[in-house]
């Protein structure tokens, strides 16, 4: 992050400048018209500009732009006065921010297109799922996060700031050092399981009446399909051409 504050991360007017062939001309990927800078990708990008509008009308605020980044980070943290959300808000700063960078760097590769409204989609499943990473029992799935990450975000830090009101714990016996024998979790014989399953990673087809049931969490990157097939291999290692057709009809 301090290298885009610095201006460091090597856009194409900065590659251009130290001589480096960049195709179309330096121009930004998300927007094809501007020279891409720094600022130009995170803030003035008319596309980028789209998602953070999205992402600050949530929250009912009035962004007018500042000119560099650095000033951009300064509007950000004047911005939200309960010290309980700021953790939050500044985890949807980093993840707006990382998306933007992660789509335009797909872009670069794949040549693929985007629009704000992917962005933007793709940094609320990503902020959701730092949200939950780094508060583990906050208790909303990734897709209610998605449908209204305002509540979440509130409820968070409602739950922290209840928490920071509650004492140490006190075990029987006023002991507040170390915890008494027999509160201690087992070591040894079989975890309690309630229910089937409480989780399962994997390629789960999402169906209609399973997500009645479950909350499926959205592939992070994209995935691709291959093959594994096995090679029948029963053929004279010194065969050349002429086991070819043998192979084919097989
Ligand atoms: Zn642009």
């Amino acid at each position: 992050m301090w290298k885009v504050v610095q201006g460091r991360i090597p856009s194409f007017s900065e590659l251009l400048k130290r001589g480096v062939k960049v195709p179309s001309a330096g121009k930004c990927f998300l927007c094809s018209m501007l020279v891409e800078t720094v600022e130009h990708l995170f803030c003035h990008c008319s596309m980028v500009w789209r998602v953070w509008q999205k992402w600050v009308n949530l929250w009912k605020l009035n962004l007018v732009m500042p000119g560099d980044f650095k000033s951009f980070m300064w509007w950000w943290n004047s911005q939200i006065i309960s010290s309980a959300q700021k953790p939050f808000w500044w985890m949807s700063f980093f993840g707006i921010v990382w998306t933007i960078w992660l789509c335009r760097n797909d872009l670069v590769f794949n040549l693929k297109g985007c629009k704000a409204d992917t962005i933007f989609d793709l940094a609320l499943v990503r902020i959701g799922f730092w949200c939950k990473s780094k508060w583990l029992d906050m208790p909303f799935s990734i897709s209610e996060f998605v449908r209204n990450p305002i509540l979440c975000g509130s409820l968070q830090a409602s739950i922290r700031r209840q928490r920071a009101k509650l004492g140490p714990i006190i075990w029987p016996g006023d002991n507040a050092d170390s915890v008494p024998k027999g509160w201690e979790f087992p070591t040894e014989g079989k975890r309690l399981k309630i229910g089937n399953y409480d989780a399962v990673v994997g390629d789960v087809t999402i169906v209609a009446n399973r997500s009645l049931f479950v909350d499926f969490t959205l592939p992070y990157t994209e995935s691709g399909v291959s093959m594994l097939v096995p090679i029948r291999d029963n053929k004279k290692k010194n065969a050349l051409v002429e086991n070819n057709e043998e192979v084919a009809n097989d």
